[in-house]
């Protein structure tokens, strides 16, 4: 029998706007026409040193038939001795990206709004199109700086419920002061403070989320850790939010690979935080040598990434020009970055081979 599925999808997911994912280094070797161990992949904010040697050892030696426990006990028992907070104020998603879904899940009913900072993470906006909120993006200011009257507007305005801050912001670099996300707090609206690249910037909005209810701080072990394949990210909230989230996640969203990778990695910090001090070095020297190139314009950033402005409408051909030479960045579809692309900081031998082929094509 012939079915008409298009019918049976829900209207608003029939042709949404998808999120513009990052591909595996295979496919890029394959678009760059090159072997897959010479591609320079600075597209996707991830680790150059990889995950603690202590994960691979724990992975090896883990009961891969047996569930991961669904209250997360293990877990959030080790992030809150290493954040020095309690259990019940936290909660492990499947990386940072689900547990944004989730808030979505817990708080939006068709017609309910959601804030964010454009140019901000895409992944806002997608999960809210998804949920079937309505997205009210807030341009940010001349310096890629949050408009806070303007959020602070459109908070008392519309049906939202949710306000995103990245911060650091992927992808301009900005972070976010806690005067802003204390005025923002104070719209009643959940807050929620992404700080995927805290470990880049040291500024954290968690020491607010004892005496506001409304704050959601998120982190990852993407980034510091070097963990985006494995999916591990926890967020610091009210303990009553953990248990509004706690039951309606998946049982098992973390899987037993990434409760021990999690594990590992929190017995290894020391290690990590080595790396995480080479990859800010690393972007300072990035920034420099950017720089000095004339009609090229890198932002101080406090993530491990630098997004990088070019006279107008020279991006997209210096873009092509590295891609053309196995060098992939991360270029965006809004209007307003049209004259910029991201670079993640990777190695310093990366650092090099970027900024050297970035000289020649502009
Ligand atoms: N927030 C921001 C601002 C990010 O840039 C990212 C990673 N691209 C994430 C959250 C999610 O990271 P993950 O799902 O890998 O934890």
């Amino acid at each position: 029998m012939a079915v008409d599925i298009e019918s049976l999808v829900r209207p608003h997911l029939a042709d949404i706007e998808t999120y513009d994912p990052v591909e595996p280094p295979e496919s890029l070797a394959v678009k760059a026409g090159i072997p897959e161990d010479q591609v320079i992949k600075l597209n996707g904010n991830e680790n150059p040193y990889g995950a603690s040697p202590k994960v691979s050892k724990a992975l090896a030696a883990l009961p891969l038939h047996i569930y991961p426990d669904p209250f997360q006990r293990r877990i959030r028992e080790a992030l809150a001795r290493y954040l020095e907070l309690d259990s019940d104020q936290i909660i492990v998603g499947a990386g940072g990206d689900e547990l944004i879904d989730l808030l979505f899940r817990l708080f939006i009913s068709p017609g309910d709004a959601m804030i964010d900072s454009e140019p901000t993470f895409g992944m806002y906006g997608f999960y809210a199109r998804v949920a079937g909120a309505e997205v009210r993006s807030v341009p940010r200011d001349q310096a890629f700086d949050i408009d806070v009257p303007g959020v602070v507007a459109v908070a008392g305005s519309s049906r939202a419920k949710l306000l995103f801050v990245a911060s650091p912001n992927n992808p301009t670099g900005n972070v976010a002061s806690e005067e802003q996300v204390k005025a923002l707090l104070d719209t009643g609206l959940i807050v929620v403070v992404d700080e995927a690249y805290y470990e880049f910037s040291g500024n954290t909005m968690a020491g607010l989320v004892q005496e506001h209810e409304n704050l959601v701080v998120l982190r990852t072990l993407s980034k510091w850790a070097g963990l985006a394949g494995v999916r591990a990210g926890y967020g610091i909230m009210s303990p009553k939010l953990v248990s509004h989230l706690i039951d309606i996640k998946s049982p098992y969203n973390v899987s037993t690979a990434a409760e021990a990778a999690l594990l590992a990695s929190l017995q290894d910090v020391d290690t990590l935080l080595e790396n995480v001090s080479a990859i800010i070095d690393e972007r300072e020297r990035m920034f420099s040598m950017l720089d000095g190139i004339a009609g090229v314009k890198p932002r101080p950033s406090g993530g491990n990434f630098i997004l990088c402005g070019f006279e107008p409408g020279r991006a997209l051909a210096v873009f092509e020009g590295l891609a053309g030479r196995g060098i992939f960045v991360r270029n965006f579809r809004s209007p307003r970055l049209r004259d910029y692309f991201r670079i993640s900081v990777g190695t310093r031998e990366q650092t090099d081979r970027v900024v050297g082929a970035i000289a020649e094509l502009v």
